[in-house]
């Protein structure tokens, strides 16, 4: 079977080194066993999203010498990300939650809850149908649906799904049709991906994932989760905390064949540093 890798930004920021490593990682590993490497823009974060970034991500992937091919953006694909919500909801696995951040913040902190996970509160509890609210998976129910699970990271090997760690996440925002976890999730089996390669940072995410794709009967992929670049504070890189941005590079008149064989090689700028695995 031939290997899909993806590289799956959000336009709410421009690319920075994290990314391009992320989108050498999974460009590499499709092209080194002779498979296909996607796009994907993930582009349903509401206002945060901007319209004039997915041109720049095509510039600076062509810049550093990799070769893709796009799949429809998620914005394309709303019409689907109901469909499997309304059928989750039809097997009571959603339900309606019309806390608002703060609520959520307090109420986890009296539980005890990291995170913050979300402590239930509307679970079970009728809520007025005129407010506006989201609909967060009954994980407890799921896992008494599918029994348990296990999913398979390259890197860290076999591991049993733990979707409880995130707690009741959102799938279906207030303001669009799907969160994260179910668009992503759906993307990934529509577009045949075979290596769900992202950052190490995301690794819980995939224990959500892997449940989502028991309850919805999608193909199970093996994940790829690769160790991220960090600062001088061991921090994750971030373009708000001064990370520079590959577009800037670019149009400084960089190299971008010698900046993508010096993240292959691991070779760093000053400051920045891999991850220990
Ligand atoms: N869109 C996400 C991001 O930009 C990546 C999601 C993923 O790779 O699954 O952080």
């Amino acid at each position: 079977m031939s290997i899909v890798t993806r590289f799956a930004p959000s336009p709410n920021g421009m690319l920075h080194l994290g990314h391009a490593y992320a989108a050498i990682v999974a460009h590499d590993l499709a092209q080194a066993r002779g498979g296909r490497f996607l796009l994907r823009i993930e582009d349903i974060d509401g206002a945060r999203s901007q319209p004039e970034l997915p041109d720049a991500f095509r510039a600076d992937l062509a810049w550093l010498g990799l070769k893709w091919e796009e799949v429809p953006a998620q914005s394309t694909r709303l019409a689907d990300y109901a469909e499997a919500a309304v059928r989750l909801e039809s097997e009571g696995l959603l339900y309606r939650c019309v806390c608002t951040r703060t609520e959520i913040v307090a109420a986890a902190r009296v539980a005890g809850l990291e995170g913050p996970i979300y402590p239930g509160t509307c679970k079970g509890r009728a809520v007025d149908l005129a407010l506006p609210h989201v609909l967060r998976l009954d994980v407890a129910e799921a896992l008494r649906y599918t029994g348990p699970l296990v999913w398979v990271d390259e890197m860290a090997g076999e591991q049993a799904a733990r979707p409880e760690l995130l707690g009741d996440v959102v799938l279906v925002r207030k303001d669009e049709p799907a969160s994260y976890h179910l668009a992503a999730t759906l993307d990934d089996a529509a577009d045949g991906v075979t290596l769900v390669t992202r950052g190490r940072d995301l690794f819980t995410a995939s224990h959500v994932h892997r449940l989502l794709q028991a309850l919805l009967g999608l193909a199970l992929p093996v994940w790829h989760h690769h160790p991220l670049l960090l600062d001088e504070q061991g921090r994750k890189l971030a373009k708000r905390r001064g990370s520079p941005a590959v577009a800037d590079l670019r149009l400084a008149g960089g190299d971008g064949l010698l900046l993508a064989q010096q993240l292959r090689l691991r070779r760093f700028p000053a400051g920045i540093s891999l991850e220990r695995a």
